[in-house]
């Protein structure tokens, strides 16, 4: 591993999960970590998610050789700007964050001079803070890394090189691309688990009961989804707001030809749908990007 010291920000579900997975991976090598609120670091401390917590984030990057940026989407700008003065020379700066176009431009005003490579681990559960990290979270998932133009190769390769140690499979593309590409396959899902979720509690005078009673029928899936954190994921919508709104406007369009099928009952075109999706889940599960289990097999992940 060409990294020997790594400096995370941000202690929480992804930043607790890569130090966990260093750790475990990749003995040799030293990390330190830094959280914004007190009572995370305790606990990091206590749950051994780096080596060493530091106290500023200026203190925890001083000697690193990889930064990476684990804090909400609409912090990342700020959070840079805070250890900016600290780096040495010939640092990488990385993220997590879960859109890519904004963050680029943020961390890059934060940091002039200094090599910017973002990524994205799709993996993650609903759970977030200190607690929910573990060791586990990147195996078999795959992370995105979209380097910036003229980012160096070398380095775009010191990083894919750093996340396959840690179990990832991973896909170089540019920002924008995968802010397409992660609208349709995860923002665009949170968004219908938050409505349609939001529209059930709404209806909770009449049927409260009922909606928690038969919540297997299909509900319970969603408020899985639906019970993410709400800062992530506020500031996910805000920051890839074109690609989101393209696809919303897709799918839209999609809900639309459900609904005249209903009206028309026209059962072939609703059986055909039906047989696409279902043949679309199968192949996730085969791919071992999901569990066939009840459960998704989520028992096995408590951290
Ligand atoms: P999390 O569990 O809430 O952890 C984020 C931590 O960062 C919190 O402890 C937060 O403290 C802290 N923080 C906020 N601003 C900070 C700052 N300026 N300096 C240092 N620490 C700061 O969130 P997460 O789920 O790990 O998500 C982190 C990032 O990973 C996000 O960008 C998200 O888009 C991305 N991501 C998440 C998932 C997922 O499934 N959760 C998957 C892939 C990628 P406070 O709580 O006090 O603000």
């Amino acid at each position: 591993m060409s990294f020997h010291r790594i400096a995370i920000i941000g202690l929480g579900l992804l930043g607790g999960s890569i130090g966990l997975a260093v750790k475990s991976h990749l003995p040799g090598v030293q990390t330190t970590g830094y959280d914004a609120d007190p009572a995370v670091r305790l606990r990091a401390s206590e749950r051994g998610l780096a080596d060493v917590i530091c106290s500023t984030a200026a203190k925890a990057v001083k000697d690193a050789d990889l930064v990476i940026l684990c804090v909400p989407v609409g912090a990342m700008g700020a959070a840079a700007q805070e250890f900016a003065d600290a780096l040495k020379p010939g640092v990488l700066v990385s993220d997590v964050g879960s859109s890519k176009a904004t963050i680029t431009q943020a961390l890059q005003d934060a940091l002039p001079g200094v090599a910017v490579i973002p990524a994205h681990p799709v993996a993650g559960t609903e759970n977030s803070g200190p607690d929910a990290g573990f060791a586990s979270l990147f195996q078999q998932r795959w992370c995105i890394i979209t380097p910036p133009e003229r980012a160096d190769s070398k380095l775009v390769d010191r990083l894919v090189d750093f996340w396959e140690a840690l179990g990832a499979m991973v896909e170089v593309m540019d920002a924008a691309h995968h802010d397409r590409v992660l609208a349709v396959t995860s923002h665009i899902p949170h968004l219908i688990a938050y409505t349609i979720v939001g529209t059930a509690s709404d209806l909770e005078e009449v049927t409260r009961s009922e909606v928690i009673k038969y919540s297997a029928g299909g509900f319970r899936d969603f408020t899985r989804i639906a019970a993410s954190d709400p800062t992530m994921w506020r500031d996910v919508f805000l920051n890839n707001r074109e690609a989101v709104l393209e696809m919303l406007d897709t799918f839209l369009t999609d809900l639309a030809h459900m609904r005249e099928s209903i009206i028309a009952s026209d059962g072939e075109a609703m059986f055909d749908l039906f047989t696409k999706t279902r043949a679309i889940r199968r192949s996730i599960v085969a791919l071992g990007q999901d569990d066939a289990r009840p459960d998704f097999g989520r028992s096995d992940h408590k951290g």
